[in-house]
Parts: C-alpha cells; structure tokens; sequence
C-alpha cells in the first residue's frame, strides 16, 4: 500500500468515525428530547433503557425503570409475545393500542410501535400518549352534540308557531338567551329601502330599539346590497378601528350604548329565477362590554336566520293559500246562494203545482164524466171521482193498472182499437156500452186525445167518457117514432101518388089546364114527401145499426161507372155534361152503399149546376195521414162549376136538414138529408167526406175508403 494510499485510508477512517459520532449524538439527543416515550427492550420484555418522556409516563426515574418488566406497566397482556423468546418476527413492525399505567397508578392510552431486533435481542418500543387528543375530540364532540341539540330545540319552537309575528318573538328570545346578549333584534326591510325592528329581546338596563328606524347614513343601499348577497358582521368592539365602522355609526350605536355586535342578513328567495332579496336583518348586541364572537354564535344566528327565512315563505304561502281559500269561499258562498234560491224557485213550482193538481183534481172531481189520463203503457196515471161513482173503485186503486185489469176482458176488446190508435197519434171518439158497480148498462162517448211531446213521440193519451145513455135513450124513442110515422105514411103516400097518376092520364075524366096544373103540382109534392119519407128511414136504418155494411174488394172504377150511368138521364135533363175518369183501384167497401153515395153527390153537382156545365167524377190514391211514404187510401171527388157554397156552410151542410138556402127544398126539390146519409155511410166505411168550395165557380165534394191492400182491423165492419 502506498503512503498516499495509507494516508487516504486513515483520513477516511477519522472521517467516519466522525459521522458516527455526530449520528450517535443526534440519535442521543432525539431519544432524549422526544416528546414520544422511546424504551430499549430485550426479548423477555424488560426495560434496558428508556427516554425521559419513558420516565414522565411511567412516572420512575430511569435508573429505577431499567431492569423493570413492561408487564408491570400494562394493563393485561402485550398483545403481541414473542412466539418464543427472542424471536420476534423479522423485519415487522408492530403496531397497536394499550392501556398504561404509571407507578401512580394513572391511566393513560398509549399508541405503540415495536421494531423487533434493531440490535440482536434488543427492541424499540415507541409509546405515545394519545388520551389527551381523545378527550378533546369527545370534548369537541359533546360539545356540537349540544350545538345540535340547542339548534334543533329552538328551530323547533320557531316551527311551532304559526304566525309570523310569534317566529319572530321566539327567535330573539331564543338567540338573547342562548347567547347570553344584551339584547337581539330584527330589522325588517321594506322593498323601498326603509324599515323598523320588529322584534326585540332585550335586557331592562338597555333602552328598547322596538320601531326604531335606522337613518339612511348608517344603513345606505350599499349595506343592503351587500347582506343581500349573505355578508355576516361580527364586531367585537365598535370603536376598534380594525372594525373599519363609519363615525356617524359609531355616534349612532353609542347612543345605545352598543359595544359589540353580530349582524347576520334574512335573506329571501323569491322564485327559481329572481334575486336574493334581503328580508331584514337578526341583529344582536352586547352593551355591557366588548364580545368576540365565536364561530358557534355566528353559526346559530345564520342557521335562525335561515329558519326565519323559511317561515317567511311558509307565511307567504299560507297567506297565498288563505286568499285563494277566502275566494273559493266566496264563490262556494255564491252557488250555494243560487242553490237555495234554485231550492226555493222548485219548493215554489212544486207548491204551485200541487195546488194546481189539487185545484184540477177540485174540478174533475166534481165533473159527472170519466176523466182520466193514461200513460203509453196503458196504465192509468190519473183518475176522478166518478171512476168510484161508476166502477166502485178508488182513483188511488186505479193508479198504475192496466186498462184491461179496470174494464175487464170484454170491455177492453172492444176499446183496444181504438187506444192503439190514439197511441199512434190520432185522437179519437167512439160510443161504447159499460157496465156500472150496480150492474146497469150505461151508453158513453168516448173520446182519447194523445198526449204528444216536443219530438212527436206519444208518452199516453187523456180519456173523456160522458154518459149518454139518456140522449141514446131519447134518440132511439125519436127514431122509433119518425120510422112509424115514415112507415105509416109510405103506404097512403103511395097509394096517393098512384091515383095522382092514374088521374093524370085522363082516363077518370078530363080536366080543366088549371086543374091539370094543379094535379102536376100535387105530383110533384108527391113524389118529394117519397123521397124524404125514403131518406128519413134510410139515415134511421143506417143510425140505429140495423144496416150491416159488407165490405169486399171492390173495383173503383166499376163504381164509378155504374154511378154515372144512374145519372145520366138526369144530367141529360140538366143539359150537364158528366165526365168520368174511372181507375182501376181495389178498395175495401161495400158496393150498394158507396154507389148511394156517389149517385147523391152526382144528383147534387148536376142540381146545383148550370145548363151547358160540366161535371167531374174523378178517384186517385193517396197516402193517408198515418203512412207518409206509400198510399194507403182512394179519394173519390165529385166537381161542379156550379154557385159554390160559402166557406162557413161547408161543414154545416153535412148536419141534417141543413141547405144553404132555404127555398132550395122546393127549388131543387132537395130533402137536406142526403149529405148527412153519405157521411153515416162513408164513416161507417172507416173514410173521412168534406166539401171544399169556391164560390160562384164551383164545389168539390171527395170521400176517402181505403185501400183493399191497406185495411187495418179497424176498417173491418164491427
Ligand atoms: P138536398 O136534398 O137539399 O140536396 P143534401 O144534404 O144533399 O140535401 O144537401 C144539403 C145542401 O147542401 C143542399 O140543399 C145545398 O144547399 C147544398 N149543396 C149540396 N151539394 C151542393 C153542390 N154541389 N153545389 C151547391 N150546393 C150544394
């Protein structure tokens, strides 16, 4: 080896030794001033050395605690033995908890860390006290625990109140007492930049700010805008000019005596889409001395600030709320008005119409006729008194029952057609023979009137029955006597228009031109009384219901011929001239009957004709008032360019003896019977007969029969 070599091997050696040295007095200095215990360990776990910290926790001095074993200074067992003595496992620090306790029996946790063999068979233990920082954790824990608790018992209260006004009150006395403040306040700002307080908690030495508004010096619009966007002030001494307060608010806080105070704003939301507005302001105030608010009163007062802000929506919202109510009220107030008065409107019809009924049962009632009402189910709906009069059975045992349960079977036969025909819309008026609860027979008329609504559907019909029995009577004893006196005369008449004839020959002798003259006149007079006598004991035949019409198919145009053909000859004396228009219809009547018909209206029109007239005998089918799509019935008509008859003649005519001019009778050598045959014959065929008529130019006289194909049960002879 060199010198130089040599040499710079000993210069290493020194400076090595010399970093170890500095190294083992840092290491002795650390282990010394640590704050952490730091303790040597051999492998049965007894202490070798120790720092000072090692001595504070276990409360011995180091001399004392060498040789100790740890296990006199923990609390149960080290959590981790060595499996066996002397052989912690390689290169694996243990880490953990223990309890330990000094030679003073004081208590502490400790954080350990164990680094097995930093020299062979010996341990580090590091101990660090850490129930120290636990304590102040629990402290701080229990502490916001109470926080929370103070928080949530006053919010509470303020949720408790409904009204504004109480919320308000509770705040400040609430933050007064917590606090501990001389006194706390609300300021409410008013939307033009004014306001007052509102509400205030504040002790009896200190004047009260209640309605106080702040001049515009010590609250400018800046302020606002600023507590608008949430700013906070926390002074804890006015005149610190650190607090950087404008003098004329220092002169106006003094006035109160204020030396310390926190201002946090009462902010409000609007809507999703407006500003921030400021509310007003929780203001609270210490009088006695300088305050320093700690982070806990800041955060109450912003938290109860935030709570006043809720309940100021909750109270906009309620107030909204009241309103729509306070409408919705008025409106229900309104219908129900109109309800009762609708109530009051129908118990007044109803009142009205229960008179009425009463009133119109009054008046029936006291009517010797059968008044009724009849619903389209055939069930009687309303019924008078002369229903118990007649039948013995009550209005209100009537109400509801069919008509057959009432008349029984037979009566209701022979009514039944005539109730459907009135349900299908056509009144109707019938004589009919009933018998009464003391078994008599009585003869009524008969009449149905539908009763037909808005849309012309048939909902029943009104039933009037008077009893005719005594007129039937009269009128059967009137025609008893006109048919003996008819019959009574026909025989002399004949035999007198027999000798008048024979006379007239000249075969008993000539006679003189006024005697013949006469003798003419004497006939003719003959030949008329025939005629009336003939026609008063054919209407009598046909009125007392001798007569049977029987009808059968009967071929229009054959009728016509036949008719026109009889009155030929007298349309030839008439100088008339008679046109026919015959059409092959089948209609349902009886031949000999409707030809006596015709043949009259003919002798009429040719009558009343002039020379040289004409007259029309025409038929065409027509649809009849109940089928308004086909033609259900034939109208025969009858015309003549005759004088016509006056329009208030032309029902009047049809009436028995009726003319419309007196002298007709010997004129025309009329009977004024003949029109009121023709209507007895045309009804009992089930047709209608009318004269229609233009004055001076002429008349018509038609008559419909039905149709062979369109006959119902009720143009069938009965
Ligand atoms: P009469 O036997 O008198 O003709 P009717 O009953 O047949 O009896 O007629 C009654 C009255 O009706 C007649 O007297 C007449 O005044 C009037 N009359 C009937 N047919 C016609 C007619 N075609 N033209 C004018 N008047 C008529």
């Amino acid at each position: 080896m060199s010198k130089r070599s040599k040499q710079r091997l000993k210069s290493g050696a020194k400076k090595s030794k010399n970093q170890r040295r500095t190294q083992k007095h840092l290491i002795q200095t650390l282990f010394k001033n640590a704050h952490d215990a730091i303790a040597l360990i051999d492998d049965r776990l007894y202490f070798v050395d120790m720092n000072l910290a090692a001595c504070d926790l276990l409360g011995l001095p180091r001399q004392k605690l060498k040789g100790q074993p740890l296990s006199t200074f923990i609390a149960g067992q080290f959590p981790r033995q060595p499996k066996e003595e002397g052989s912690f496992p390689p290169g694996q620090s243990l880490m953990g908890e223990l309890l330990v306790s000094s030679s003073a029996q004081i208590r502490k946790e400790v954080e350990y860390t164990l680094t097995p063999n930093i020299l062979p068979h010996f341990h580090l233990l590091l101990l660090r006290d850490i129930s120290q920082p636990k304590e102040s954790m629990q402290a701080e824990l229990r502490q916001q625990q109470q926080r929370v608790e103070l928080f949530s018992e006053v919010t509470l209260k303020i949720r408790q109140s409904l009204q504004l006004k109480e919320i308000l009150h509770t705040t400040v006395t609430e933050v007064q007492r917590i606090l501990q403040a001389d006194r706390v306040l609300i300021y409410h700002v008013l939307p033009d930049g004014t306001g007052k307080t509102i509400s205030e908690a504040v002790l009896p030495d200190y004047p009260t700010l209640m309605d106080l508004e702040f001049p515009q010096e010590v609250f400018p619009e800046e302020y606002q805008q600023l507590y608008a966007q949430g700013r906070v002030r926390a002074i804890a001494n006015v005149h610190d000019p650190a607090a950087g307060l404008a003098d004329c608010l220092v002169e106006f806080v003094d006035q109160f005596h204020i030396k310390a105070k926190l201002i946090v704003p009462i902010v409000q939301t609007l809507n999703a889409h407006s500003q921030n507005q400021l509310w007003g302001l929780l203001i609270a105030h210490q009088c006695k001395s300088d305050r320093h608010w700690v982070d806990f009163e800041l955060e109450l007062m912003q938290q109860l600030a935030d709570q006043i802000s809720i309940a100021l929506s909750q109270a906009q919202l309620l107030e909204h709320l009241e309103e729509i109510v306070e409408v919705r009220t008025a409106e229900l107030q309104d219908v129900n008005r109109n309800l009762q008065q609708e109530i009051n409107v129908r118990m007044q019809a109803e009142a009205a119409l229960r008179q009425s009924e009463e009133q119109l049962r009054l008046i029936t009632n006291a009517l010797p006729v059968l008044i009724a009402y009849v619903d389209e189910k055939q069930q009687y709906r309303f019924n008078n008194q002369a229903y118990h009069d007649w039948l013995g059975q009550s209005p209100g045992e009537i109400y509801g029952c069919h008509l057959r349960q009432v008349w029984g079977e037979d009566c209701y036969q022979k009514m039944q057609v005539y109730v459907e025909k009135t349900l299908s819309g056509q009144a109707v008026n019938y004589e009919n023979d009933i018998i009464l609860k003391d078994g008599s027979w009585r003869s009524v008329d008969v009449t149905y009137i539908p009763d037909v609504d808005d849309q012309k559907t048939v909902k029943g019909f009104f039933a009037l029955s008077s009893d005719i029995s005594d007129r039937k009577a009269i009128e059967r004893m009137k025609d008893e006597f006109i048919s003996v006196i008819s019959h009574e005369l026909r025989t002399p008449l004949t035999s007198l228009h027999s000798a008048l004839k024979i006379l007239a020959t000249g075969r008993l002798g000539t006679l003189s031109d006024e005697g013949q003259q006469m003798l003419g006149i004497a006939d003719d007079s003959t030949v008329r009384l025939v005629r009336l006598v003939n026609n008063v004991l054919d209407l009598q035949r046909i009125e007392s219901g001798k007569v049977i019409i029987e009808c059968q198919a009967c071929n229009a145009a054959n009728l016509m011929i036949q008719a026109a053909e009889a009155m030929q000859a007298m349309a030839q004396q008439h100088e008339v001239t008679l046109v026919k228009q015959p059409q092959d219809i089948s209609v349902w009547a009886d031949a000999d009957y409707i030809l006596q018909a015709l043949t009259n209206l003919l002798s009429n029109a040719i009558k009343f004709s002039s020379p040289f007239s004409t007259v029309w005998l025409t038929v065409e089918q027509e649809e009849g008032s109940s089928n308004q799509n086909s033609p259900t019935e034939v109208v025969f008509r009858v015309r003549d360019e005759g004088q016509g008859i006056p329009a208030d003649q032309l029902e009047r005519i049809f009436e028995r003896f009726q003319q419309v001019d007196s002298s007709d009778s010997r004129k025309k050598g009329g009977t004024g019977l003949g029109l009121t045959i023709c209507r007895k014959i045309i009804e009992q065929h089930n047709g209608k007969i009318w004269a229609e008529s233009n004055p001076g130019c002429g008349s018509t006289f038609a008559f419909t029969l039905p149709l062979t194909e369109n006959r119902t049960n009720a143009d069938l002879p009965t």
